[in-house]
């Protein structure tokens, strides 16, 4: 390696991040390939972005400002069958709320819909491009197969008038869907299909989002894709594999075509999550057949989804630096994902109180009427973040599940006779269990000392439990919602399986009967929270129309943090 001393004063932006695009992108600047570097993100608006997407978003935004470079957030918008205003608003909010921003670098392939119609007419004049009238299942059984080559179409060989002709008619409308397209005029006997005289123009009378009726042909993706890299002066044009056999077409179009610049492609391994399903398809059967309440449910791998759901935008930019990039493919344990996650939340969270399953508690010796307000750590990681008051008085809330009547050595919480610590608030022992006529404990008898006040004894004595709790008559009823993986299976849908047969029927469970500590009267939607000894939890925007709504981000177990150990010891 090359001392800095050696190395040339004027030396390139460098990354502290490195991969193999990421050392291409360094030797193409170190070596003068280019000049800057410039990076887009290109959704087709088809769809809400979800994590695999993020992965991308990530690399073309990262590469971009760690190389002192630019990054257009292009929209694919070829396709008008399939693409809709929501999407296009929503793919822009994710991006914002990810952290990445392309000022004013807000592209549509649909823009260059006149250029790319002029450069398919020069295609035409060169002989490298025709008009043919079979069907698109004509097309398809012409094109032979991986081991046969193709069978020329007998309108290949019309003169460069004639398609000219023809190619300006299906412009204005004059031919039906389907009766004509343009095609590459490349080798039918390639060995890549895609070199088969590829299809770069259709007749579609189908108004377009943004171009309305002003077109009834439209560019395939593969004509728009590389030329609109070309016309944004695309440097490093990066993609998934499935992309690597377009490339060698991409790069025909950039040599056949009077382009201002010349895009390389690079292509990556997409993400595949366990527990995950990560094709807009399957996404969008989802939420069209109502297997989830919409694009934004909790439970949903979409960006709106898991941000509903409470996961923080820089987790999700922690994940992607986790994971990296390279070129082969690979499944990542969610549970990775989910412990970026976790880290970001146990460092940012505020601790709050919580019941899901409440028991009364009512402590005999606690003057009645009387309230004693609390000081308890907003988050015992961040000191910075202070105290809160919270009220305590002699009926209670704890979770049900804290307590239990005929109870083992080991249960370290609340059985007759046994003292426990409430949190930041006094010791309490159970003296005595209500039950209903049906025998189920409705309530329990306590008494508290009044010398452990914050949570601690003048003795030292130490109770071997802990639990959070809540005043009866200050606790607030909330909903809270739990969430599971939407997919049972770590690999939905493997093994011949149907992947909807691998849906977990428990991913959402939702209780009505919950209580929260006062602060969360009117909690600010989108905020996540630790609800101690439960987990992280988010506001919902349903909290806007009565009781507050919490999502379960996740719980506090870490199991991917506890496998990595384990691999490390
Ligand atoms: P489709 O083309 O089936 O509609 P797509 O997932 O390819 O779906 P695009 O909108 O074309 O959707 O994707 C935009 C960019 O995101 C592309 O560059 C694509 O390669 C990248 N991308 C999509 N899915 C993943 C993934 N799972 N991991 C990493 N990058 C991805
Ligand atoms: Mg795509």
């Amino acid at each position: 390696m090359l001392s800095s001393a050696t190395m040339d004063t004027h030396t390139a932006p460098t990354s502290e991040k490195s991969d193999f695009i990421r050392d291409i992108v360094a030797a193409d600047l170190r070596d003068g390939r280019v000049g800057g570097v410039m990076t887009r993100f290109p959704p087709e608006p088809n769809g809400y972005l979800h994590i695999g997407h993020a992965k991308s978003i990530c690399l073309n935004f990262g590469i971009a400002s760690e190389y002192s470079g630019r990054c257009n957030l292009r929209f694919d918008d070829t396709n008008p069958v399939k693409e809709e205003q929501e999407y296009l608003d929503a793919i822009k909010a994710d991006v914002h709320w990810l952290g990445f921003d392309w000022g004013e670098h807000l592209y549509y392939a649909s823009d260059y819909f006149e250029q790319l119609y002029d450069w398919a007419v020069y295609l035409i004049g060169q002989g490298k491009a025709y008009v043919d009238d079979l069907s698109a299942d004509e097309i398809r059984e012409h094109r032979g197969t991986l081991t046969e080559p193709g069978v020329e179409s007998p309108w290949r060989n019309r003169s460069a008038e004639e398609n000219l002709d023809l190619f300006a008619r299906m412009r204005t409308g004059e031919f039906s869907d389907g009766s004509r397209v343009l095609r590459a005029k490349i080798d039918m006997a390639s060995g890549n299909i895609n070199f088969r005289d590829p299809v770069i123009y259709r007749i579609l009378h189908v108004a377009h989002p943004r171009t309305g009726d002003a077109w009834c042909i439209y560019p395939s993706y593969d004509f728009a894709h590389g030329q609109s890299d070309a016309i944004e002066g695309i440097t490093h044009s990066i993609c998934t594999l499935e992309f690597q056999d377009h490339r060698p077409l991409y790069d025909w179009f950039i040599d056949n075509l009077p382009v201002p610049s010349t895009p390389h492609q690079y292509e990556f391994a997409r993400l595949n999550l366990t527990h995950t399903v990560l094709s807009k398809r399957v996404l969008l059967r989802l939420v069209n057949d109502g297997y989830v309440h919409g694009w934004d449910d909790p439970r949903m791998p979409t960006l709106s989804g898991i941000r509903r759901r409470g996961f923080p935008a820089e987790g999700i930019r922690d994940f992607a630096d986790m994971i990296g990039v390279a070129r082969a493919d690979s499944v990542v344990e969610v549970g990775m994902l989910e412990h970026a996650v976790r880290d970001v939340l146990n460092r940012t969270a505020s601790r709050r109180f919580a019941v899901l399953n409440p028991l009364k508690v009512v402590i005999e010796n606690f003057p009645e009427g009387q309230v004693e307000e609390m000081d308890v750590m907003n988050n015992p990681e961040d000191p910075s973040s202070g105290t809160r008051k919270v009220p305590f008085s002699r009926e209670l809330w704890i979770e049900r599940e804290d307590f239990m009547e005929d109870a083992p050595k080991k249960f370290f919480r609340l059985a007759p006779g046994r003292e426990v610590r409430l949190r930041s608030a006094y010791f309490v022992t159970c003296t005595e269990v209500v039950k209903d006529g049906s025998g189920e404990i409705v309530e329990l008898r306590c008494t508290y000392d009044p010398a452990t006040r914050g949570g601690s004894a003048p003795d030292e004595r130490r109770p071997k439990g802990t639990l959070h709790w809540l005043s009866a008559a200050h606790a607030v009823p909330a909903e809270i919602r739990l969430y599971d993986h939407l997919f049972a299976s770590p690999f939905p849908g493997s093994d011949g399986r149907d992947l909807f047969d691998d849906l977990n029927p428990d991913s959402e469970s939702v209780l009505s009967e919950c209580f929260v500590e006062p602060a969360l009267e009117n909690p600010v939607v989108g905020v996540t929270v630790q609800f101690e000894r439960l987990g992280y939890f988010c506001a919902d925007p349903d909290s806007a129309s009565g009781a507050p709504v919490f999502n379960r981000t996740l719980t506090l177990k870490d199991t991917w943090a506890k496998v990595q150990a384990q691999a490390t010891s």
